[in-house]
């Protein structure tokens, strides 16, 4: 058996047998992991305090070769987002966002990344609760580039020439954005506007995107929401076939914000 220790961030959790957990987490070293619980649900336990959804915990676990569940053995608070589980919105903002971390991520493979994405952007839910959605955009962008299935909104996917201010953007069915040339105005337009909010995710970390996002109208943001929504369903959509053959080559290089 081996032990593994490690900064871990509670994503889902399942009620087992009388008194045990069925627990997934984001950790920082081996990814998406499944682990039992034994006994976390017994009345004032502090280790299941410590597996509440999205608590950043240090959790140690053990693993036995060819078991997908691991047991997990102990879980201290790092930091608590349990304030934040009072709002109905951002409690469903905040699963939401945890489904798709699982979604997008193969079991056992570590993401320093995304582990780093995911907490920067509960940090920044824990600053604007009301701002959920506007994070949530800026996450899936994110976990869209990171497992490599955003496309370049920088160039023409066919004749590679760059967009310029003037060039309409035209998706098309592959998730590639082109040219009005090479796509001949085939598939969903992207409007000049959203382009540079897609762009400005690339640039700030998430609180930053936020306060800039106030600035945009709505109709930007709504573009947005239906860009992401429709990236996302084709993914999920052709997921399994192409799990293995994409990974992530760029760097998620905006600092998360120091924790108080
Ligand atoms: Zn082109």
């Amino acid at each position: 058996m081996a032990t593994v220790e490690t900064e871990a961030l509670v994503l889902r959790t399942y009620n087992f047998g009388e008194a045990d957990k069925i627990v997934v987490v984001l950790s920082q070293a081996a990814g998406v992991v499944r682990g039992v619980a034994n006994g976390c649900r017994k009345l004032k336990s502090r280790f299941g305090a410590a597996l509440e959804p999205f608590t950043l915990t240090k959790l140690t676990w053990y693993e036995k070769e060819n078991k997908e569940l691991v047991s997990l053995r102990q879980a201290e608070i790092i930091k608590s987002h349990f304030d934040l589980s009072s709002q109905a919105e951002t409690l469903t903002g905040l699963a939401y966002m945890g489904d798709l971390v699982i979604e997008f991520s193969p079991p056992h493979e570590a993401n320093d990344n995304l582990f780093r994405l995911v907490n920067a952007c509960l940090e920044a839910i824990d600053q604007a609760p009301a701002d959920i959605q506007l994070v949530l955009r800026y996450f899936e962008i994110w976990l869209l580039r990171l497992q490599g299935y955003l496309p370049d909104i920088r160039r023409c996917g066919e004749c590679h020439q760059e967009f310029t201010d003037t060039s309409g953007i035209f998706l098309n069915q592959n998730l590639v954005m082109r040219c009005r040339s090479c796509s001949q105005g085939q598939g969903s337009a992207v409007s000049r506007k959203l382009q540079i909010q897609m762009r400005a995710t690339q640039k700030v970390a998430p609180q930053n995107f936020v306060k800039a996002s106030h600035e945009v109208p709505a109709s930007v943001h709504r573009e947005l929401a239906e860009l992401t929504q429709q990236l996302i369903g084709r993914v999920l959509e052709r997921q399994p076939r192409l799990r293995s053959t994409f990974q992530s080559s760029v760097a998620f290089e905006v600092q998360a914000p120091v924790q108080s």
